[in-house]
């Protein structure tokens, strides 16, 4: 078992900081992660603050992992030395049931084994990368795109699958029109995959503050929901909203915006039930749905698809003792568009 650097929350109510655990020793299908860098979701503020549900303390944070690997077991044929390898939102599952053998390994009818807040098969909480290394089996480790920075392309193990899989499983591609609500980390990896996909994509954001980065990064079109005129121009227009807020908007006001059989899907995760109006779905026969990030197979289709069509995250990147000040920012929607830790600072605390 190695000795491992790392910030945690203790408590819900605590700041994140240094904290030392360690790791499982690696098994024989297991790969040992030297972790280079870590993006800051939503989803880590969420948890480490205890926004969905009673979490498991102290919690180290982190699903969008990117390093190098440092070591294999006996048993791996996938990875070797010096390979660049990324970990997301889960790492393991039961590898058993429909889902898990189908690819969906994110719908595991038993739960997967999520990176962190959750017990691994031995009932150890699990940690996550805001940390020097990570043990995982190689079922649940990708591969790094080559040609893109290992920095930029770690949020893509979260924020990138999350928009990949909802706009393949939609159909999104020429002809069809997608919204994006919400130009956040998520957000600004929809509007390039989107646009990568060929589809026509608007970009629905507080304010006008980010209109020339959506154009930047892809968007066709750019519209202020502060502004009401942009629900009456917009009413009916929508093949597939992808919606990653996770405030209290007015969820029925959007789905209006999908045209007739046209699909909302919840990608933000909010902390209280969605109020929805009926009238908003069966005038229209519009559907709400939902979706999580993607299967491992998946996940590496989308990873070789970036890498190709050269769509990596915008980052700004971080040491990690400014982590607390980013959750902050990320809360003000004052991110473009991904906080991504450089754990070598790790070193520095
Ligand atoms: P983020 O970077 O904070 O982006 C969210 C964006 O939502 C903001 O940048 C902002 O965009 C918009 N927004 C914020 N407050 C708003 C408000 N009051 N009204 C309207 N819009 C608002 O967060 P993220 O990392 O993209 O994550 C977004 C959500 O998705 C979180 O709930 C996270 O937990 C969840 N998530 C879900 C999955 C999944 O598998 N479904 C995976 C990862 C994350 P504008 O400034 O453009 O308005
Ligand atoms: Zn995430
Ligand atoms: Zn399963």
């Amino acid at each position: 078992m190695s000795k491992t650097k790392s910030y945690a929350a203790a408590s819900p109510s605590s700041p994140l900081a240094p904290f030392t655990f360690r790791r499982r020793a690696p098994r024989e299908h297991d790969v040992s992660i030297e972790i280079k860098y870590c993006g800051i979701c939503h989803t880590d503020i969420h948890q480490t603050r205890n926004g969905w549900f009673q979490g498991i303390f102290p919690m180290v944070p982190g699903h969008e992992i990117a390093g190098v690997v440092a070591g294999v077991g006996a048993k791996v044929t996938k990875f070797k030395q010096g390979d660049k390898v990324g970990v997301g939102c889960f790492v393991d599952s039961c590898r058993a049931c429909a889902q898990c053998s189908g690819g969906n390994e994110q719908y595991c009818d038993l739960v997967p084994i999520f990176t962190y807040n959750a017990r691994d098969k031995d009932g150890e909480p699990t940690m996550g990368g805001y940390s020097e290394r990570i043990v995982v089996d190689e079922h649940y480790v990708l591969r790094m795109p080559d040609s893109l920075p290992l920095d930029a392309a770690a949020p893509l193990l979260c924020a990138g699958i999350t928009l990949y899989s909802p706009l393949k499983h939609w159909g999104a591609g020429p002809g069809k029109r997608v919204a994006v609500i919400g130009l956040g980390g998520l957000g600004h990896m929809g509007v390039k995959l989107g646009h990568a996909m060929g589809a026509e994509v608007t970009v629905l954001s507080q304010s006008l503050k980010k209109q020339a980065d959506g154009k930047r990064l892809g968007a066709d079109g750019f519209f202020a929901t502060s502004d009401e005129a942009t629900f009456t121009k917009l009413k009916g227009y929508f093949d597939l909203i992808l919606n990653t807020v996770s405030s209290d908007i007015d969820w029925s006001k959007y789905l209006e915006l999908a045209k007739v059989d046209g699909t909302m899907v919840l990608l933000g995760v909010p902390e209280k039930p969605v109020p929805v109006g009926a009238f908003p779905l069966i005038a229209g026969r519009r559907s709400l749905a939902g979706s999580m990030i993607g299967g491992i197979a998946e996940t590496q289709e989308m990873l070789d698809f970036c890498g190709r069509h050269n769509a990596p995250a915008d980052i700004e990147t971080i040491p990690i003792q400014m982590v607390n000040e980013a959750y902050e920012r990320i809360l003000q929607s004052d991110v473009r568009y991904r906080f991504v830790i450089d754990m070598a600072s790790l070193n520095a605390s």
